[in-house]
């Protein structure tokens, strides 16, 4: 009846249509896509699917500045391998312990929070580098207020290191240096500076805006710093939330627990959330019949900022779903097994991600303002012409922005970045490796190799050039 009701052709005549492809339906039947579309066929409409969500029903209401109160800043740490993000997480795990709280931090819950000597609290997501933030954001979800980018002292600025000052940066979201391995005799932090300048981020001690510490994640040195230097980011940062509604959030993860049933971490980002609340959290919706801290200790009511592990979900979300709290069982449950359906029914996909066709077209319609690259290629010297050429295509309608450039194989972390900021991958000289192609064919993520640096320009000029007239 829904699909009569679009297209104003009375019901019988949608089911009479069904029944020529020979299928018995009834009036309330949920038809599958290839269904839908060849039946829209018959009656000449083109069908569009736009999107598998269900959120009419989980509409946000916008608060009142009043209703706001403060929040605690969320926090993700990235940065090169072996540069010491686990022993970050890990040291101020055990400093807040000794900052007074009773007991450890004994389960890895995949996010804690602490509470700093000045009082001020800090929730951490406890699964370190860009590629879990990454992977959260291409689901939608948006948790890190802040990001603190690990570089060793004793080293250099290392790709992971760009990789991860990148995705922060295609995220919005504000950096925090930590330059860490202070203890060793070979540690260099005016080196790590300079790298850092030389790529037009100047630290604040040396005139720009980037608050850095020096730090031991080993020994502890300068930790408490940093965590006042977040702290003061977030001030800057305004953030608020309203504690006084029903909560909503994302889940960070969720496992099945032989004892226990599904465990779910989540994260309060507004609202707060209570026992025996109904919550809804991707295809899944229970109540919440107990909550705990990452102590394992019961919680009764969890607010904004807040992780928590949860029982009570009928099965293990998937981590970035969001979640909601809805009055009433039913209703939850309800969009729950629609968002399974959905999910069976997507037969045909939607069109998620961009091409360089999908540009031209969305910027002949006026609503297309920027165009995301991520560029690889397999010398410094192309990278760096073909960003001057590209940045150089940008017009007074068009923005071309860079979100990362770097020399190597284009990876699946570069997919997932693509992915969550609407960004086409740009190679020159250099082919996805290892499971990038795959990842950019389930998110439908454009690459476009070359090997002759005109050829590129070239392509994306046209691109521009149909976006702005695309009749001729
Ligand atoms: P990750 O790969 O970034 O998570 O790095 P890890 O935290 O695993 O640290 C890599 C190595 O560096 C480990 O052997 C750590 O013990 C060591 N490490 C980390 N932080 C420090 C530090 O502040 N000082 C010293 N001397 N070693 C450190």
């Amino acid at each position: 009846s829904e699909v009569a009701t679009m297209m104003d052709v009375s019901v019988t005549d949608i089911i009479s249509a069904c029944m020529m492809l020979g299928m018995m339906v009834t009036m309330n039947q949920r038809l599958d896509a290839e269904t839908i579309k060849i039946v829209a066929e018959e009656f000449n409409y083109e069908v569009e699917f736009v999107g598998a969500e269900v959120e009419e029903s989980v509409i946000e209401i916008e608060d009142k500045e009043e209703d706001l109160e403060e929040r605690a800043p969320i926090v993700t740490i990235m940065g090169h391998v072996d540069h010491g993000k686990t022993s970050l997480l890990d040291y101020i795990r055990e400093a807040n312990v000794i900052a007074g709280e009773s007991g450890g931090i004994t389960q890895h819950i995949g996010a804690y929070s602490v509470k700093i000597k000045t009082g001020q609290k800090i929730a951490f997501l406890d699964t370190p580098g860009h590629e879990a933030f990454t992977a959260m954001r291409a689901r939608g979800a948006q948790v890190t207020d802040i990001v603190i980018v690990v570089i060793a002292a004793d080293d250099d600025v290392m790709p992971q290191t760009k990789e991860a000052i990148s995705h922060a940066q295609a995220a919005g979201v504000p950096i925090v240096f930590a330059l860490n391995k202070i203890d060793k005799p070979t540690a260099n932090p005016d080196n790590v500076k300079q790298q850092l300048a030389s790529m037009d981020m100047l630290v604040e001690d040396w005139g720009g805006k980037y608050q850095c510490q020096e730090i031991s994640a080993k020994s502890g040195q300068g930790v408490e710093d940093l965590l006042e230097k977040v702290v003061l980011e977030s001030e800057i940062l305004e953030l608020k939330a309203n504690p006084n509604k029903s909560a909503l959030g994302t889940v960070v993860e969720a496992q099945l627990d032989k004892g226990r049933g599904y465990v779910s971490t989540i994260m309060v980002q507004a609202g707060s959330l209570k026992i025996g609340d109904y919550i809804l959290a991707g295809k899944h919706s229970g109540k919440v019949r107990a909550m705990f801290d990452e102590r394992g200790r019961n919680v009764d009511i969890a607010p904004p900022s807040t992780p928590v592990s949860i029982l009570g979900l009928d099965g293990a979300p998937q981590a970035g779903d969001k979640f909601n709290v809805f009055e009433d069982e039913r209703e939850a449950k309800q969009i729950a097994s629609k968002r399974s359906q959905l999910q069976r029914e997507q037969s045909v996909r939607t069109q998620k991600t961009l091409t360089l066709d999908e540009i031209g077209r969305r910027i002949a319609l006026g609503d297309f303002k920027e165009l995301n690259i991520i560029l690889k290629g397999d010398v410094d010297g192309s990278v760096e012409a073909l960003t001057d050429s590209f940045q150089k295509l940008s017009t007074e309608e068009i923005q071309v922005n860079i979100l990362h450039k770097g020399v190597g194989a284009i990876t699946e972390s570069d997919v997932l970045l693509a992915s969550a900021s609407d960004a086409i991958i740009v190679g020159f000289n250099v082919r996805p490796a290892g499971n990038a192609r795959t990842v950019a064919d389930t998110e439908e993520v454009d690459i476009r190799t070359y090997s002759i640096i005109y050829d590129a320009i070239n392509d994306l000029k046209d691109a521009m050039e149909g976006m702005l007239s695309p009749d001729t």
